[in-house]
């Protein structure tokens, strides 16, 4: 007999054993891949360890676990590679996952099937260790507009091809995974493109082929990183602060992060391309004296701020300030594009009551519903999805003086123009709305890209989906009907993330971009107004140095949903004690801060009562997963997130 450690491709508790034993009655290979029962269920599992029963007898004595018998062996050959593992426990430990749920989520969409059988393609290249010195791989970044970030790329693309290294292209979502696939196909290049979309015959050749090294460079959405690399050369990272980066389901890792351990266990250079860094990246590269090479941008500055007090004044309670709509008119008249950026999709962000100003919220969560409009206005909740008929008097005083109200959505900008059209203010134009509620896939998508790129005048109004078109798409003229509507979220990131999507959206190179706001005095509009992003990274550094957030600390985030709303309190109060007792008889007051402001971090979502903590810890504490172990198994832990509420 064996004693075989094996890690379970399961998920269990993180806060217990991750490798666990079985007897088996032969010896197994490393990787090799079994079949055992846990906690009644069957699952397969990844031998890390194979020993003759005599060597650890003495161990096993002093041992209480009763270890069972592993059910059969399913593949003899290795089928996972000691990197695979390397990676699997570093997301593991970063993460503060459950190791066998890391694991999982590396492993391709076709693993454990028996006709996906990986024996040939695992041969355990050399991989480096942190301590090897034989070559430092180098770290840089460029800067550059979305159209341009491609060429500057090619010296390096062109010198890792020459030395015949594969090259990884780490993308946000599959549009620009497409964009840069047909870019380099057109320059002659081949490359292959990975996501998770791909079917599993599909993805076992390219597999196949990323491991022998015939495929030298690698597009991809997330699911890229995982490849079985052969000499490794660069990773580029594109847009390396878009949120899509950020995995939302355990393992919540952050692809960026991961794509660096990855070079660093090939000793593959790194070059971080981006059309403006964000303050983590600003910080790090002042602060490691990182390379960023900057191309310079055109000195006209297309950007204009419209403040809309005045408008309202002279009674304009559209929401086009006179200048934007003689904008798009003029624009349309000769013979341009427009983009109209709708902070949301739907036709409006509230439903009040004229009478009181009360408005509608969602049964299920404690948040405002959306208006929506069909053949009538619908409300609907963007958390839960519910959807009801609009109330006909207020549910607070009784009146029926019931209307859509606050931030206009898509709908109701389009609705705006259409009437510009019959009133002969307008030229007749197509009208296009490009946003989750028009579009469910990419092909759809596509299809209202063509009909923009035709060559005559159109108006395009989209949320932030748009975005991911700017690296071959242009408008004449941008609006976007509310800047304030973009910043309108409490988190210590807004007014960054607002900085950035401006200028994704300068992108599109237009003549004119007329941002409306109602607060035109207020700090980010100045910031804006004057387009000094550095000044103002500066300025935001101070502060949160001061408030202790990212890049000065880490962010831990503790969440628990329950339906109960009694437990969901004292399970929040429960664990906040724990936390506050477990740093001060460690003395970690100078290195973790506990943020417990129980009014602020507790909300209903889908009937749910969630309860959230937040743990800055400071970048140089290490065992944070020494104070995880405090968490019951019950919370969720969400390390480095998107965002704090
Ligand atoms: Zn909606
Ligand atoms: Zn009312
Ligand atoms: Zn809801």
């Amino acid at each position: 007999m064996y004693l075989i450690e094996v890690i379970p491709l399961i998920r269990i508790p993180a806060n217990g054993p991750q490798i666990l034993s079985y007897y088996f009655n032969q010896n197994l290979k490393v990787g090799s891949v079994i079949e055992i029962t846990i906690n009644h269920r069957q699952a397969q599992a990844i031998v890390i360890s194979s020993l003759p029963l005599t060597d650890r007898k003495m161990i096993l004595k002093k041992s209480s676990y009763q270890i069972k018998k592993a059910n059969k062996l399913l593949f003899e050959n290795p089928q996972v590679t000691r990197y695979q593992l390397k990676i699997a426990s570093w997301i593991s430990k970063n993460y503060y996952s459950p190791l066998g749920i890391s694991l999982a989520t590396i492993l391709p969409s076709f693993f454990g099937k028996k006709k996906y059988d990986l024996s040939d393609t695992v041969i355990d290249t050399t991989v480096h260790s942190s301590t090897d010195t034989e070559r430092t791989n180098s770290y840089k970044s460029v800067i550059a507009p979305a159209k341009e970030i491609l060429q500057s790329l090619l010296p390096d693309i062109n010198e890792h091809i020459k030395n015949t290294g594969q090259i990884l292209i780490l993308v946000p979502d599959s549009t620009i995974s497409t964009y840069y696939y047909n870019e380099l196909g057109n320059l002659g290049f081949d490359p292959i493109q990975i996501s998770s979309q791909i079917k599993n015959k599909e993805f076992f050749e390219k597999w196949k082929n990323i491991s022998s090294g015939n495929a030298q460079i690698i597009i991809g959405t997330r699911t890229a990183i995982f490849s079985p690399f052969n000499n490794l050369g660069l990773v580029i990272i594109e847009d390396s602060s878009n949120e899509m980066y950020k995995s939302d389901m355990t393992p919540k890792y952050r692809a960026t992060d991961l794509a660096l351990e990855v070079a660093r266990l090939n000793n593959a250079d790194v070059v971080i391309a981006d059309q403006i860094p964000d303050i983590e990246s600003y910080f790090k590269s002042i602060n490691l004296g990182i390379r960023m090479v900057r191309k310079e941008i055109k000195n006209s500055n297309p950007i204009k701020l419209v403040d809309m007090v005045p408008e309202r004044l002279q009674d304009n309670l559209s929401m086009f300030s006179s200048e934007l709509k003689s904008e798009i008119i003029q624009t349309v008249n000769n013979g341009g594009k427009v983009l109209i950026f709708a902070p949301r999709r739907g036709y409006a962000s509230l439903y009040i009551c004229s009478n009181c100003g009360q408005a509608t919220n969602c049964p299920n969560c404690d948040i405002v519903m959306r208006v929506h409009k069909h053949s009538q206005y619908m409300l609907n909740c963007h958390h839960c999805g519910l959807i009801k008929e609009v109330p006909k008097f207020c549910p607070n005083c009784q009146s029926g003086n019931m209307r859509p109200a606050g931030y206009p959505g898509s709908q109701k900008i389009y609705d705006e123009l259409l009437r510009y059209i019959e009133f002969g203010q307008l030229k007749k134009t197509p009208i296009l709305i490009l946003d989750s509620d028009v579009v469910k896939n990419d092909t759809e998508t596509e299809e209202i890209i063509k009909e923009v790129v035709k060559p005559w005048p159109i108006i395009l109004i989209a949320t932030a989906m748009i975005l991911s078109h700017r690296y071959n798409l242009n408008f004449d003229l941008i609006g976007v009907t509310s800047i304030d509507a973009l910043s309108n979220f409490s988190d210590f990131k807004t007014e960054e993330k607002l900085l950035i999507t401006l200028n994704k959206l300068l992108d599109f190179n237009p003549r004119k971009c007329l941002l409306q706001t109602s607060k035109i005095e207020s700090r980010i509009n100045a910031v804006i107004d004057k387009q000094d992003v550095l000044e103002f990274y500066n300025e935001e550094l101070q502060d949160r140095k001061l408030l202790f957030y990212p890049p000065f600390s880490r962010i831990v985030k503790l969440i628990y949903k329950t339906n109960d709303r009694a437990k969901s309190l004292s399970a929040l109060r429960l664990l906040s004690e724990k936390l506050k007792m477990a740093i001060a008889q460690n003395k970690l007051e100078k290195q973790i801060v506990l943020k417990d402001n129980f009014a602020e971090y507790g909300y209903r979502e889908n009937n749910y009562f969630v309860s959230v903590l937040i743990l800055k810890c400071a970048q140089d504490y290490t065992d944070i997963r020494g104070l995880l172990r405090y968490v019951p198994n019950d919370w969720s832990i969400d390390i480095d997130p998107n965002s704090i509420t």
